[in-house]
């Protein structure tokens, strides 16, 4: 069997974790392993930290910031007898942060520099626990364009020399411990990939293997009927569709990056979502294929957003009013997180992260309301946004009822609706204090507490 098993930051978060992900490797040395890391516990957090640090010039946060990463990785790497190797690549670092101060000025590019020694440094030091060889992604054979921080992988390619220059390793029997969330472009320039992106490099090695599953270690089981806090009888979804964990991957950190699944889904190889704390859980697995018979499957909620509405008369039958929303909140970088228009067209609403209000509201109001496409802008803050998913859902009449009547009664009011036309979920906003009822209420009616 062919596995790769990818370690999130907090399952390495000191010698003691590494210890474990090292044994759950371990115990399938009879199988071909290649082992994906994130850096230890918080460091990417801490170099992005630096970064801006050192380009401010505020030196004494640059030291306390170098010293908690070279702390961090010297003590784990002292466990592991990688000093070594992990020695050079703090005073890299130490350098590269120097020259960034000198200069006072942080491009794209040496930003990516600074980000990269997170997985380069777990990577050695898991590598030496594991007794395995250490690649980065890069090495492994994933190239991307060169939009440093958020670079996409060049799929084609990557996949191809990926399985190129792993297979041959594993063949021999080498444990290989790959970089998560680094790579480079064609040019050899280091790039990253993303925050999180560490299960897209896992999901794409899988995909060019193939490898018979990905197992995604964090800390947590997996994905659940509803979050345990708001529904104490929330219980683990053993197996979805990509397609239903796609629809759950906006809803909260646990879940996985929909970015990260589709070259698994592409390539019908199955993702397992696993715990290194409580590794006897067989997780989630996540596949293609048909949905288990159920309809609803789980039901979540966002939290932390706004109800952007831009209403008035003059949009009714206007082509362009809802390009032009867009098009303002695109140039805004502001995230939409849903949309809904009624037929009417006197008015369409989307919810956005409550941080972006400010921005999207002047935009709006310049480039719509004064410029006479539409009368007013008006935002609701403190919403949250309920979402029943299920690709069981999908033209079965009924669920948009029913979930209604289960809300209704317990007296939530619903301020905006949508729905996809994949039927894979049904969404509805509330008010923030209303959301968790609704969560209880849509779990309760749909038989989800076990
Ligand atoms: N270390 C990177 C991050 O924290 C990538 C990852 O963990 O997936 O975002
Ligand atoms: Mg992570």
């Amino acid at each position: 069997m062919t596995i790769v098993m990818k370690f999130g930051g907090s399952s390495l978060a000191d010698a003691e974790a590494i210890k474990r992900c090292v044994s759950l490797a371990r115990a399938h040395d009879s199988d071909r392993v290649a082992v994906v890391v994130s850096a230890m516990g918080k460091a990417t957090d801490l170099l992005v930290e630096l970064a801006d640090a050192a380009v401010d010039g505020t030196r004494r946060r640059v030291h306390t910031l170098l010293g908690e990463l070279h702390e961090i990785h010297e003590t784990a790497a002292h466990v592991f007898g990688a000093e070594e190797a992990v020695t050079p690549l703090l005073s890299q670092l130490d350098t590269l942060v120097a020259g960034i101060g000198a200069v006072g000025e942080i491009t794209p590019r040496s930003r990516d520099a600074v980000l990269s020694f997170g997985e380069r440094l777990s990577s050695t030091i898991v590598a030496a626990a594991l007794d395995g060889h250490a690649m980065t992604g890069h090495e492994a054979g994933i190239v991307t364009d060169d939009r440093h921080t958020e670079a996409n992988p060049l799929m084609k390619m990557s996949l191809h020399q990926i399985r190129e220059n792993l297979t041959p390793r594993l063949d021999r029997g080498e444990r290989i411990v790959v970089t998560g969330f680094i790579a480079a472009t064609q040019h050899d320039v280091t790039t990253t990939i993303g925050r999180g992106g560490s299960d897209l490099t896992a999901t794409l090695i899988g995909a060019a293997l193939p490898a018979d599953e990905v197992w995604i270690w964090s800390d947590v089981d997996g994905l659940m009927s509803a979050d345990p806090r708001i529904v104490p009888t929330a219980h683990l979804l053993d197996h979805v569709t990509f397609a239903e964990a796609i629809e759950m991957g906006q809803f909260g950190a646990k879940s996985m990056h929909p970015r990260a699944l589709e070259p698994a889904a592409e390539h019908a190889v199955p993702v397992r979502m696993r715990n290194t704390y409580n590794p006897d859980s067989p997780g989630t697995l996540i596949t293609t294929g048909e949905p288990d018979g159920e309809t609803v499957r789980a039901v979540l909620r966002l939290r932390g957003s706004a109800l952007l509405t831009i209403a008035g008369a003059a949009m009714v039958g206007r082509q362009g009013t809802a390009a032009r929303v867009f098009q303002t909140l695109a140039a805004e970088g502001v995230n939409v997180q849903v949309i809904s228009q009624s037929v009417s067209e006197a008015g369409i609403s989307v919810v956005i992260p409550e941080a972006h209000v400010d921005r999207a509201r002047q935009a709006l109001e310049q480039h719509l309301v004064r410029a006479g496409f539409a009368k007013h802008v008006d935002i609701q803050k403190d919403i949250d946004v309920v979402a029943a998913v299920g690709a069981g859902m999908a033209g079965v009449p009924g669920i948009a009822a029913r979930v209604f009547t289960a809300v209704a009664a317990r007296e939530v009011n619903v301020m905006a609706i949508a729905q996809g036309s994949s039927e894979l979920s049904i969404c509805f906003v509330t008010r923030a204090d209303q959301s968790a009822a609704a969560v209880q209420a849509l779990h309760e009616k749909f038989g989800l507490g076990r």
